[in-house]
């Protein structure tokens, strides 16, 4: 049995030609599974008795099992999920004034190792399936009743080294047939991996490239992220220009304000020439302390001069807001403590 979760439109409708039936029959299922989440095959009343035997015989459509859910102050919502095999996973759901947002994992621990993440503490055991993440998006909209406007593959996990089935999920809830997620309403955040920039460059999709950068030189980039040892600065910021040239799109830094570490304004200036004629904004995130680490934030009147800084020097930017700062916040927290 396959899991229905797993199909974008498309490869749907190649398996239903395959097996005889009717092009837009792809189009009716996907109907019932994302605008009108019906799980039940037989309550699908539009389909023919051939089609719903046929969906009965070969597909499931499993549900994610809660494993926990907390709320946070400013209605931030983090899930810990349980998977098939066992593994837990989180997803957060932010409310914002433009819509709700859901951040989804990509992966089950994460390899890139990061030296600031409790993701990264836990080593990759699986990518998950497409189904998996599509699964998170059902999950939440179901359990808030709400209909998610914003998803993020920022969770545990490097989307581009789980590249196939990321790019199978996007397709899946941008679908206009499916929960129909704008294109520019979904954000990939890479750790760098540049072959990867060059395949997302290529797609034909309007969907957003963030890039977690956190340093304006290579040897403090390469202790925050061992990986720009393999793609250091100047080969990603390439890959970038590339991606912008071919697509027009702006992208986005992310930058970890980490407490004497890369939060001086002169690191500012620094990071301001590196990115001068990108097209792109930076988006200052405070460090959130981690236990596991000896990182410290920056005091918040750091923070601010950077930030001032980095507008003076021309680059735009954001000082993002700390969400559900009083429930286990950065990435992979809830997930280690409770595997711990
Ligand atoms: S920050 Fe992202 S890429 Fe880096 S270790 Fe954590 S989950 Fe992996």
């Amino acid at each position: 049995m396959e899991n229905l979760y797993n199909y974008t439109k498309a490869a749907l409708q190649e398996k239903l030609v395959t097996a005889g039936f009717k092009p837009f029959n792809a189009r009716q299922v996907y109907e019932w599974l994302y605008k009108k989440k019906v799980t039940d095959f037989d309550k699908m009343s539009n389909l023919s008795n051939r089609l719903r035997d046929y969906l009965k015989n070969t597909m499931v459509l499993p549900e994610l099992k809660l494993f926990t859910r907390q709320e946070a102050k400013d209605g931030t919502v983090k899930y810990l999920f349980a998977l098939e095999d066992d593994a837990l996973i989180e997803a957060v759901l932010m409310r914002h004034a433009y819509g709700k947002s859901l951040c989804v994992t990509t992966q089950v621990g994460c390899n890139i190792g990061c030296s600031f993440c409790a993701s990264g503490l836990k080593k990759k055991d699986r990518d998950l399936t497409t189904a998996e993440m599509v699964q998170q998006l059902l999950s939440v909209e179901t359990l808030e009743d709400i209909k998610v406007s914003h998803v993020v593959l920022m969770g545990t996990g490097e989307p581009f080294d789980n590249y196939d089935n990321c790019m199978a999920f996007i397709d899946v809830i941008n679908d206009p047939h499916g929960l129909e997620i704008g294109a520019r309403h979904i954000t990939v955040s890479t750790s760098g991996i540049v072959p990867k920039i060059y395949d997302f460059a290529s797609r034909d999709k309007q969907v957003n490239l963030a890039i977690s950068l956190h340093a304006h030189d290579n040897t403090t980039r390469t202790r925050l992220m061992p990986i720009n040892k393999v793609y250091p600065i100047e080969e990603l910021l390439k890959s970038i220009q590339h991606y912008i040239d071919k697509t027009n799109r702006r992208v986005t830094f992310e930058y970890l304000l980490l407490g004497g570490i890369n939060d001086t304004e002169e690191d500012a200036d620094k990071l301001a020439k590196k990115l001068k004629g990108i097209n792109c904004y930076v988006n200052l995130i405070p460090y959130n302390p981690v236990n596991e680490f000896d990182y410290k934030a920056s005091p918040i009147k750091t923070q601010h001069a950077f930030y001032k800084r980095l507008i003076n020097h021309n680059i735009q930017a954001t000082l993002r807001q700390e969400k559900g700062a009083d429930i286990d916040a950065a990435c992979g927290q809830l997930r280690v403590k409770k595997e711990s």
